[in-house]
């Protein structure tokens, strides 16, 4: 039996990642102190209980202003193939309007403390099929020129909106590794709801795989974010749900894998809570021998013996 593994990956982008929804981007929450105060928590959890992560950041969040402003004509080239995505960026940038757009700082800090770092798409432009050929042409390019700011080339993806796509043009662009979509009841709000209530539904989760040249690490489970309806689930249900799922991947050695955006915990607070606890937890487990803190790529290592072999 393999040792259980646990794995966290952050979907980190800032204001990237809402470009279309203006009301949250000028809503003022979210911006440069608040989400300094979310990646500090989060760095400082993982730290205290020696868990690796992934973190999969938005490139252009990642490798701040002035690598931005320096492929500037890229980045509007890019804007006029996907013209519904870029207004707001494009808008705030040159108004000077940065706050919550860069998040260089964390990006550092988190690569020093030995985290995967992952992407998350240049722009988080879209990357399903849907999306044109020519646009994730240049989002790739975009990513080159950012990737060369930030010194680290990734393998691993987390696509953006949770959308794989375009998978034959990323492999061939070098990435081995994705996030695999999540399943569609997550659009649910009702069956998402009371998952949050169900000690039992982690009893079997997937394990990473082997598909078309890929290494696919299974969706994950998004930390409760109590916001709205969810709200509703108090912290202690989300905690006792964790280590249920956890205790069970150690008794099977099994695997979990947690997701959840950084910027979730400015606009629901007691997520902290809930989030320091379970990692609390993990950090136990670890230091018992009893799980391993493995990031993306580690766990498909892990679970998928030879995987090296089978990818030719
Ligand atoms: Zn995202």
């Amino acid at each position: 039996m393999a040792t259980a593994a646990f794995t966290l990956s952050l979907d980190c982008e800032g204001k990237w990642g809402m470009a279309d929804q203006p009301a949250v981007v000028n809503a003022g929450i979210i911006g440069d102190a608040s989400l300094r105060e979310a990646y500090a928590l989060i760095a400082r959890t993982l730290r205290a209980n020696r868990i690796k992560a992934t973190c999969a950041f938005v490139s252009a969040f990642g490798a701040g202003e002035e690598a931005l402003r320096a492929i500037d004509d890229e980045l509007k080239l890019l804007a006029s193939h996907a013209p519904r995505w870029f207004p707001h960026i494009l808008s705030a940038i040159e108004g000077g309007r940065v706050d919550g757009w860069f998040g260089d700082s964390f990006y550092r800090t988190l690569r020093d403390d030995g985290h995967e770092m992952a992407w998350h798409g240049a722009t988080h432009l879209s990357l399903a099929d849907q999306t044109p050929g020519r646009a994730v042409e240049l989002e790739l390019q975009l990513a080159g020129r950012l990737f060369n700011a930030l010194g680290h080339t990734p393998k691993t993806i987390v696509f953006p909106r949770n959308l794989p796509g375009h998978l034959e043009a990323l492999r061939g662009a070098g990435f081995n590794t994705y996030r695999a979509r999540l399943p569609a009841a997550f659009g649910s709000r009702a069956t998402g709801l009371l998952n949050e209530w169900n000690m039992w539904d982690g009893c079997v989760q997937p394990l990473p795989r082997i598909q078309d040249g890929w290494h696919v690490a299974p969706a994950g489970l998004f930390l409760n974010w109590p916001s709205g309806a969810r709200a509703l689930v108090p912290v202690s249900v989300t905690v006792r749900r964790w280590k249920a799922l956890l205790r069970s991947a150690v008794n099977q050695g099994g695997y979990v894998h947690m997701w959840f955006h950084p910027h979730n915990l400015i606009t629901a607070p007691v997520m902290q809570v809930a989030f320091q606890l379970i990692m609390k937890e993990v950090g136990d487990l670890i230091r018992s021998g009893d799980i391993l803190s493995l990031t993306m790529s580690e766990a498909n290592d892990h679970f998928v013996p030879g995987i090296e072999g089978s990818m030719s």
